[in-house]
């Protein structure tokens, strides 16, 4: 018997993208059976993690990598590195920082909540956060202006849906920094397959949820500089124990970083365009929905269908179409920052084309009884 039935839970047709609350991302054949065999097996951690910060330096080209627990625990812990360096006598003292600098600096409009506010992430090694410029924008002299002082780091956030306003320049935020002697962590969490570019910005540390795009179990990746890596490392004696990795954390990272190897990319773009163009296709021929490709915002190789709901022919509006499709059974869960607007979204990456047809049909249902009014 399978948990759904034994447990009593709801099926889920998750069309929301790499969602914590939905369980985030289905897992190849390949990653499940690495897990598995990683479970059943006992591992020198210390010799594993070595193992995975070569593996993750060969598929990345970074000097170096480690698996925590996740990404929020990796945004911690690199904050951590950044104050303690590889002092054991400062990593057992945190989250108290007496005698280091403890400012981490980031733009404004990088101080998301993606479930939780990520300055919490910062705050949980013992640091304080520091604001550069406005919700809206952050040149680099203003910037540079707040990273003069007690500051430790710079964070920059590289996200798909969460950062808003005017964009700052990466590349110049590093510099600026850099300039003044502080490394740079980048929270590049669902940007999996940009890892390249963001390391070419040259900041220290790039950090990755491995459950999101790479598919594998939950698992934080640290990518970058040899010397970063090691204090987070280092953590493993201070704060960082409730934040490991498990070996099956790792494995099946290391499983899915060596699937993503070998993924024809163009093929794989392909698919997933042909997926969205076929659905938004469907969509369209249902009265009172208009249905378009939107290409992600951050470059990640993908797109989106954004379903325009008319409230007059469809009967109900966007919210409530949102609402009914996550009451039915299986729950369908899509999108709803731009409902308001009459606008749902659906990202397909890890829907089968039984659950495509299901969201489909769903729509077309809810919109029928209305068609003759
Ligand atoms: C998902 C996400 C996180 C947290 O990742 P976890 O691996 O779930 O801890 C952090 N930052 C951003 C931008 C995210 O999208």
């Amino acid at each position: 018997m399978r948990a759904h039935e034994r447990y009593g839970l709801k099926r889920v047709i998750n069309a929301r993208g790499t969602y914590t609350p939905l369980g985030v991302s289905r897992s190849s054949e390949r990653v499940r059976e690495a897990v598995g065999e990683a479970l059943a097996e006992f591992y020198d951690m210390d010799e594993l993690q070595a193992a995975a910060s070569r593996r993750i330096a060969e598929c990345t080209g970074a000097e170096a990598g480690t698996v925590v627990h996740c990404a929020s625990a990796a945004i911690t812990l690199a904050v951590a590195a950044c104050m303690t360096g590889p002092r054991i006598d400062r990593v057992e003292a945190l989250p108290d920082t007496t005698g280091m600098n403890n400012r981490v600096v980031l733009p404004a409009g990088h101080a998301v909540n993606y479930g939780h506010p990520i300055v919490q992430d910062i705050r949980l090694a013992g640091a304080s956060p520091v604001l550069a410029g406005s919700a809206d924008s952050c040149s680099i002299n203003e910037l540079d202006g707040v990273l003069s002082g007690q500051s430790v780091a710079c964070l920059l956030l590289v996200s798909s849906r969460l950062v808003h306003g005017e964009p700052i320049s990466l590349t110049g935020a590093v510099a600026a920094a850099h300039r003044r002697g502080l490394p740079v962590v980048i929270d590049g969490a669902a940007q999996d397959m940009r890892i390249g570019e963001l390391l070419a910005t040259g900041a220290d540390l790039v950090l990755i949820s491995a459950q999101k795009y790479l598919a594998a179990p939950t698992a934080g990746l640290v990518i970058g500089r040899a010397e970063s890596v090691a204090a987070v490392r280092a953590q493993e004696k201070g704060i960082g124990r409730s934040m490991k990795a498990s070996k099956e954390g790792i494995l099946g990272a290391l499983a899915a970083l060596d699937e993503r190897q070998t993924l024809d990319l163009l093929q794989w773009r392909d698919r997933q365009a042909r997926k969205v163009s076929d659905f938004a296709h469907r969509a369209n021929r249902i009265p009172g929905i208009s249905a378009r490709a939107v290409p992600d915002r951050a470059g990640m190789p993908i797109s989106r269908v954004h379903l325009h709901i008319d409230p007059a022919r469809v009967g109900q509006s966007a919210g409530a179409v949102a609402e009914t499709l996550r009451a039915g059974d299986p729950s369908i869960r899509v999108m709803e920052d731009d409902a308001e607007n009459g606008v749902l979204a659906l990202e397909l990456v890890p829907l089968d084309s039984a659950e495509l047809d299901t969201i489909i049909e769903r729509l077309d249902e809810l919109s029928s009884p209305h068609r003759d009014s």
